[in-house]
């Protein structure tokens, strides 16, 4: 069989956008791309192809494809400035040489794990109610089948139970929702005092019976944002809703919108609204975390406040969905305030 020619060969494979190399009938390496020396670590042209691939995976398939001239695939895993790389390997035969290119599938493979890690929350999640109804329902067959008592207080917290992965369910609907409309900006006018008076309306009596007050600066309601209406409500919601959860009772929750002028972030004018409590805050190695899904500072105080972990994700969505900005700064002792700033109609 005969072998390409060396000038084309480097020419073919420096165009290919992926990490390319040929390898002779010889077992060394005929022509690389800048993109293997890259993620290979040297230059390697000239050399047994053994010294770039010390996996006997890829051994063994090079080897393979030289000696039947059939396409081979495999995976080989290298370790890049302190970074773990996976790659898929396809070997194909180039008359009696073989073409070799690597895939990147790193990212994939975060996503797969993404994937699975957030099946096994959500199972966690729903595991805890399940297993707690099937408690209910088995005492109720037995042991409380004949006591009224028992039964209503039982019934009463099956329901608990119950909502609470309606809950569930229901915000993980919402973050599927907004995660397939990512990428499309709401562009209605929003008058944002519109939103705040729904909201603070809705709120007050979770508000009255916390014993929190709310306390609203109403100055510059007036200021009008691109969005959509019940996303903006459900930010405020999850954010207020938050305050009163985590403020304790007997504490003020504060509600603030002011016109920020040319704002660094978005680089734009856009308007701020700050939502601040005066519970016992949270300690700054979380914060950057706290909006991940299911990601909670305290889990039993969560679950004991009805929360899911996934508010924050939520407001975050929705917030990058109107191109805006969030911002969570909190004092141990003294509070958490989230601002979100959003662009200006
Ligand atoms: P949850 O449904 O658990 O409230 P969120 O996504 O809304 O979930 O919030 C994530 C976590 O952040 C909460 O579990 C809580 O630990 C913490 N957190 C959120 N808001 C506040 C706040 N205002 N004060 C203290 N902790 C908060």
């Amino acid at each position: 069989m005969s072998q390409p020619s060396i000038h084309v060969t480097t020419q073919f494979i420096a165009a290919l956008p992926m990490p390319a190399a040929v390898i002779g009938p010889d077992q060394r390496i005929m022509a690389a791309n800048e993109k293997f020396a890259q993620n290979i670590g040297m230059s390697l042209v000239g050399r047994h192809f053994i010294t770039a691939f010390r996996q006997p995976m890829v051994i063994d398939a090079v080897e393979s494809a030289l000696q039947t001239g059939q396409t081979v695939e495999t995976e080989f895993h290298n370790r890049i400035n302190g970074a773990d790389i996976s790659f898929d390997v396809h070997i194909s035969a180039v008359g009696a040489a073989v073409l070799v290119t690597l895939t990147d599938r790193t990212g994939a493979e975060t996503m797969d794990r993404m994937r699975r890690d957030f099946i096994a929350n959500v199972s966690h999640e729903l595991r805890t109610p399940l297993t707690a109804l099937m408690g209910f329902i088995e005492t109720l067959r037995g042991a409380a089948r004949n006591d009224a008592d028992a039964r209503d207080r039982f019934l009463a917290i099956m329901e608990q139970e119950a909502g609470r992965m309606t809950h569930l369910v229901d915000e993980l609907m919402t973050l599927s929702k907004l995660e397939g409309i990512a990428h499309q900006q709401p562009d209605d006018k929003i008058m944002i005092g519109d939103v705040v008076s729904a909201v603070v309306a809705a709120m007050s009596t979770i508000a009255q019976s916390a014993n929190v007050a709310l306390d609203i600066d109403t100055s510059d309601m007036t200021q009008v944002v691109r969005g959509d209406y019940k996303q903006l409500q459900q930010v405020l919601t999850n954010l207020i809703e938050n305050a009163i959860k985590y403020g304790g009772q007997d504490k003020t929750v504060t509600l603030t919108v002011s016109h920020v002028t040319h704002q660094q972030t978005l680089r734009a004018d856009g308007i701020k609204i700050s939502v601040s409590d005066q519970g016992s805050g949270i300690a700054p190695h979380h914060l950057a975390r706290l909006t991940e899904r299911f990601y909670r500072v305290d889990n039993h105080r969560s679950r004991q406040v009805g929360g899911t972990g996934l508010g924050l994700a939520i407001v975050k969505h929705i917030v990058n969905r109107h191109r805006g900005r969030m911002k969570i700064s909190s004092t141990l002792g003294k509070g958490t305030t989230v601002d979100v700033y959003l662009p200006a109609k």
